[in-house]
């Protein structure tokens, strides 16, 4: 085994996606001086997500953005290390092990592995090329098969299915999408917005088969439960993730549906923290412990903990919020969106409305259709969970700003 070339230890955080890199910047900005390595399995630098699934579908050109370039890490006097996959480690010896072999010693750990995408071995058994998109990699695989006249087969309607739907649409693409559930995003967006969604799919064209789980692949396509075969020539598979826990189960770490974390990104492990999609955290909105997997957890929560770890203590209080693309349409989606009172403001059919969710009379969650501005205000609300009547919100006068600024 390869030992660590110098023997400061510092701050080693595993992970180099949007958690781990925000939570090495954060270190350092809250004034830690010492070392910090930011340890990556993927060949490049830390580069940003939400581009996949939209920008660079849609142009060959787009440029991969990126946390920030190798000089700016160097400017921050931040290790990063590519294409080391952290497979173990030891809070005795406050070690983790690199798959070659490589030794990384800590002072202090976060843990930021992420998540990889779920997939479906009985659909990878058969003649079709199947792929998932999570990386850069998975991305310009996807791309490069878009083309008109392509028949794609998206399983799950979530963020992923349906941003790439929209995308390959608007590349020429004959799209069906396939979905367990009856509904589309069911646990992040209210029927109303859900409905509205699909429809706007449907008029550019894509076809869906709801409560449809897929069972194979045929060289012709794929088989639902059904027995119907939708015709396809290429199957995208976005059903969602499953967190990396092969470091935290190593060192023993009290996990749940993700590293188990308090409010300041502290494990059950001394000096271990956790970060991003890979924990679960309590979440006042929802009620219950959950992993968030969203830009904004991954910014915010591991900037949190970094600044916890080096001694600021910083609690991370935010209720989730994420955006997603699709067409001309815009939607934000705040707090816990879905099971309460649903208020409606605006009409569907305009194409920008809002939604607020009550739960006991308070705002708990809230979703946009390009009416961004909204968003910035049913942010404060749901943040301050204010209480308000249906009546008030629904009222087309009542001005949300102002309320939002009443404290
Ligand atoms: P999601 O969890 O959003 O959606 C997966 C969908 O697939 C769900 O509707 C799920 O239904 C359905 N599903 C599950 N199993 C099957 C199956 N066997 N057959 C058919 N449908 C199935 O995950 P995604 O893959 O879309 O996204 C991956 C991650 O990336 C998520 O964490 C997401 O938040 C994040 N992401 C965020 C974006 C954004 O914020 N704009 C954009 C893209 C990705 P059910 O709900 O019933 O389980």
């Amino acid at each position: 085994m390869q030992e660590q070339q110098d023997t400061a230890r510092g701050i080693v955080i595993v992970g180099a996606g949007q958690a781990g890199a925000r939570a090495a910047e954060a270190a350092r900005s809250a004034g830690y001086a010492g070392r910090i390595t930011l340890i990556g399995a993927e060949a490049h630098l830390p580069y940003e997500r939400p581009q996949l699934s939209k920008e660079m579908l849609l142009d060959v050109e787009a440029p991969l953005q990126m946390v920030r370039d190798a000089e700016g890490w160097a400017a921050l006097n931040i290790d990063v290390v590519t294409g080391a996959r952290i497979v173990s480690g030891d809070i005795r010896k406050s070690v983790v092990v690199a798959e070659d072999g490589r030794l990384f010693f800590y002072d202090k750990l976060l843990i930021a592995t992420g998540t990889a995408a779920r997939r479906l071995p009985a659909l990878e058994a058969g003649p079709l090329p199947v792929l998932t998109l999570r990386t850069i990699e998975d991305a310009l695989a996807l791309r490069a098969h878009l083309r008109p006249g392509l028949r794609l087969a998206v399983v799950g309607g979530g963020v992923i299915g349906l941003e790439a739907a929209a995308a390959a649409t608007k590349m020429g693409a004959t799209v069906t999408v396939i979905e367990a559930a009856a509904t589309l995003l069911s646990r992040a967006l209210p029927p109303v917005v859900s409905d509205f969604l699909r429809a706007r799919h449907e008029q550019a064209g894509v076809v869906f088969r709801l409560g449809q789980p897929p069972i194979s692949a045929t060289a012709e396509g794929v088989v639902l439960a059904s027995g119907e075969v939708v015709p396809a020539d290429l199957i995208l598979v976005g059903i969602g993730v499953e967190p990396e826990l092969d470091l935290a189960r190593s060192l023993g770490l009290e996990i749940d549906s993700g590293i188990k974390v308090d409010g300041h990104g502290r494990t059950s492990v001394h000096n271990v923290f956790a970060a991003g999609d890979v924990v679960s955290q309590w979440c006042a909105w929802h009620g219950r412990a959950m992993r968030i997997e969203t830009w904004a957890n991954a910014q915010n929560q591991a900037a949190a903990a970094a600044r916890s770890m080096v001694g600021e203590l910083t609690a991370y209080q935010d209720a989730p919020w994420f955006w997603t693309n699709q067409y001309e349409l815009n939607i934000q989606v705040v707090g816990n969106a879905v099971g309460g009172e649903v208020v409606v403001r605006g009409t569907p059919a305009g194409g920008r409305f809002s939604v607020a969710n009550l739960v006991a009379g308070e705002v708990v969650g809230a979703v946009t259709v390009n009416m961004p501005k909204d968003m910035a205000s049913l942010r404060r609300l749901v943040a301050a969970r204010r209480s308000l009547a249906a009546d008030e919100l629904k009222d087309p006068g009542f001005d949300l700003r102002r309320a939002a600024a009443v404290r």
